[in-house]
């Protein structure tokens, strides 16, 4: 297989495409009018590159650019970088490449993720290098250097977020390390795509122990402890409080929340085009990309009730043909997601005011996804098809977050097999 070229639309796509929908060089007017200025990859194999590429970044909108590119690329002349002149490139150039990639012109990650990526590029390995006067990426290609500079990853002072200069002589976490770990490796990967490096080391679990993370289980909420949400929604709704916003909206997203599992970030922004038929053609479903990975479409089922919930609601705001029930569409996206985990946690407090009692566990917007989680596995749903609705990348993860839960199936699944072997006794004898 050669190379093929696509654009592979951002979140932020000016013609309203889907976030990492594809579409080829446009070639009737029609086509030409439709084209926007999201980034161009290639994906696809090249004589030098014997692993196939995957939705590499050519870091251009303009289709001429691009074409140019995957030539040079196929012929094997280290493709995509933008200065052949160049000796080699920069530790700095890299990282500001990279980062590209993923703001607002690339990828378009949310600030949070970016910030994070930032702590990383600019706070830990940016001043590994300087520190070793190492200047060129290449440097990378030596397995002890790869090593050496994940090593030196400390906690960062104050806020671990924030950027700053005094550095705490303390080691990361092993959770953050485990998430460091993944995007560093992904950063190395992204520069030996480019063919700035032979190697990617950090990949090698000899190079790189990764640290083992054992998640912790999640919790849902008890049967009880559901009607008590309900019954503080009522509460809302009927004395007026909190009335900064809209109860029936917020009824709807912690019903959609409840019912399909969605994070509070993905339920923030669901738009019209998402609720879709299910694959049955009976009742609804709402569609999701499950991981960024996988570019693929998952239909997770909700009830009458919840469609009913968002038919009736009037839409917040529109952007791009796109139309938000609790989204403006204008301005931050993750201020929106802030101000709703803000009126769902007042929510669960609520719910817990005498008479009524505390819950079992603490609770957060996520405990309605894993009370979805737990209670779509206590019901015998299959363990993949959960895992798909969560948008877990394996099953492996979704065991680990609720084996708890899947213990009570196996006792549910050995009283059936007692049931099963009771009726069949009951014919052979
Ligand atoms: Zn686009």
């Amino acid at each position: 297989m050669a190379l093929i070229i696509y654009r592979r639309h951002a979140r932020s796509c000016s013609k309203g495409y889907e976030q990492n929908a594809r579409t080829f060089p446009p070639r009737t007017s029609k086509e030409i009018k439709a084209d926007c200025e999201c980034p161009i990859v290639c994906s696809g194999t090249t004589p030098s590159q014997p692993k196939a590429l995957r939705h590499l970044s050519l870091d251009t909108s303009n289709w001429d650019v691009a074409r140019s590119l995957i030539k040079r690329l196929q012929s094997g002349k280290l493709a995509a970088d933008p200065d052949p002149q160049e000796k080699g490139v920069t530790v700095d150039q890299a990282i500001a490449r990279y980062l590209k990639k993923k703001g607002p012109s690339g990828e378009n990650i949310s600030n949070a993720t970016l910030r994070k990526h930032q702590v990383m590029l600019l706070d830990r390995i940016a001043p590994f290098c300087k520190d070793r006067g190492i200047q060129l990426i290449s440097a990378f290609d030596d397995a002890a250097v790869v090593e050496e500079c994940f090593l030196s990853f400390k906690n960062l002072n104050a806020n671990h977020n924030k950027r700053s200069d005094t550095l705490m002589d303390k080691p990361l976490g092993d959770r953050t390390r485990a998430k460091e770990l993944d995007r560093y490796r992904s950063f190395v990967r992204y520069c030996k795509e480019l063919g700035w490096l032979k190697h990617a080391h950090a990949t090698n679990k000899n190079v790189i122990k990764p640290p083992s993370v054992k998640p912790s289980p999640k919790y849902g909420l008890e049967p009880l402890e559901e009607l008590q949400i309900w019954d503080a929604l009522e509460l809302v709704t009927n004395r007026g409080q909190m009335d900064q916003y809209n109860s029936k909206e917020l009824r709807a997203l912690v019903m959609v929340m409840r019912y399909t599992g969605l994070r509070i970030s993905d339920a923030v922004v669901l738009n019209h085009a998402q609720l879709v038929p299910r694959e049955s053609g009976h009742g609804y479903a709402i569609k999701i990309m499950s991981m960024q990975k996988t570019d693929d479409w998952v239909r997770i089922p909700i009830t009458l009730e919840t469609a009913q919930a968002l038919h009736t609601l009037k839409f917040k705001g529109e952007k791009n043909g796109h139309k938000f029930w609790f989204y403006t569409g204008n301005g931050e996206r993750d201020t929106a997601i802030t101000n709703w985990r803000e009126r769902v946690d007042k929510l669960l407090k609520l719910a817990q005011r005498p008479p009524y009692k505390p819950f079992l566990h603490h609770a957060t917007p996520q405990t309605l996804r894993h009370t979805f989680a737990i209670s779509a596995l206590n019901n015998g749903a299959d363990i993949k098809m959960v895992s798909r609705w969560l948008g877990h990348s394996n099953t492996k993860i979704t065991e680990a977050h609720y084996s708890h839960a899947i213990r009570a199936t196996h006792i549910a699944s050995e009283q059936a097999y007692d049931q099963m072997m009771a009726r069949q006794q009951l014919f052979s004898s």
